[in-house]
């Protein structure tokens, strides 16, 4: 007899993007900025060792306080997770009844289905127009609707009027999954003001180049943060990760000027991929998607790709097949792999 648990012995694991050990390999495959975090961040932790004998603030104060200056909401608005992966498992455990339903857009971030299918809870995946457009019926319903906008792994984003109007009469909690927010036009912040069944989220591991010390965000009605909060681990987020995080996310300056800057190359190389004949939407994030033209398939370009050390991201599902997904490097990365293209 088996010791697992049936669901977990059932499920598959998520599959992280691989983390090659090449230092030759051009890293183009999970959405991380090409730029290191601000100064700001390494002049924080100087000293910081002097303080690990000690636990860290369990409900990351000096940090919540910076994240509701920025968005001008409250702190009982506000969440840190470690990493919005974090975050959004809260969410499963939190709002989703034994019995319950998670929804989501599909394609989108593949970890929603596995985070379902830890909840051991049914699964109501919504698929996008084969265009990856909103489609979500006017019925449908679910405990959690989980949705990234501007979308992954497409770049695209929904209107705000229509998000809204979802949230109104969606009788469940609907997250929206802001990873991409600082590298498009608009978002969807305000909108936790004006209904309550309504969670943002957002990552320190794209904008602020701060992937490798896991850290996202939740704002949202205090009620629903008051629940993730019962249910956290007691100290989530470490010192060094909460000092880090409070000098970045002060530092938002350098934040846009780096968002801006990986903006101008991803215009810049999609116009190139454009004269090439690549077909491409338009992108609000640091990533483009991307089909190669005819006759070559995304399978051969990611192959060929990778024979010439450079990694971008294939999602082989008949949905997903005919693109590969690129993230935006430096200027003279993305010149190597347009270079690499020829
Ligand atoms: N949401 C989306 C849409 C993402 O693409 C990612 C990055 N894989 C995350 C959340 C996770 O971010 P974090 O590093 O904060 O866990």
């Amino acid at each position: 007899m088996s010791r697992i648990r049936k669901s977990v012995e059932a499920m598959q694991g998520y599959v992280p993007g691989e983390q090659p050990k090449d230092p030759e390999i051009l890293k183009l495959n999970t959405n991380e900025n090409p730029y290191p975090p601000s100064p700001k961040v390494a002049e924080a932790l100087v000293g910081a060792s002097e303080r690990f004998r000690l636990y860290p603030d369990p409900v990351c104060m000096k940090l919540r306080e910076a994240i509701a200056e920025l968005h001008g909401v409250t702190v009982d608005q506000v969440i840190a997770g470690n990493g919005s992966d974090e975050t959004l498992a809260l969410c499963t455990r939190a709002f989703v009844e034994n019995n319950g339903s998670i929804g989501w857009l599909e394609p989108s971030y593949s970890l929603y289905p596995i985070l379902s299918d830890i909840a051991d809870v049914e699964t109501r995946p919504v698929p996008l127009t084969p265009d990856f457009k909103w489609a979500v019926p006017d019925e449908f319903e679910s405990d959690l609707f989980f949705l990234t906008n501007p979308n992954a792994p497409t770049g695209m984003m929904v209107e705000k009027g229509t998000l809204l109007a979802f949230c109104q009469r969606f009788p469940g909690v609907v997250v929206i999954d802001e990873a991409y927010a600082d590298f498009a036009p608009d978002n969807c912040m305000d909108l936790v003001d004006q209904v309550d069944n309504l969670i943002v989220m957002r990552t320190f591991s794209k904008s602020y180049g701060l992937a490798g010390l896991r850290v996202g965000y939740a704002v949202g009605a205090p009620k629903l943060i008051e629940a993730m909060y019962k249910i956290k681990d007691s100290y989530n987020l470490n010192l060094l990760t909460q000092l880090a995080a409070e000098a970045a996310i002060r530092d938002d300056a350098y934040k846009r000027a780096t968002a801006d800057k990986i903006m101008a190359t991803r215009e810049r190389t999609a116009a190139a991929l454009r004269e090439r004949g690549w077909h491409l939407e338009d992108s609000h994030t640091n990533f483009l998607w991307a089909k190669p033209p005819a006759p070559a398939t995304a399978a051969q370009v990611f192959a060929a790709l990778r024979k010439q050390k450079i990694v971008v991201r294939y999602f082989p599902a008949p949905a997903t097949s005919a693109f590969i997904r690129i993230t935006i490097g430096t200027d003279a990365q993305m010149d190597r792999f347009l270079a690499a293209l020829t």
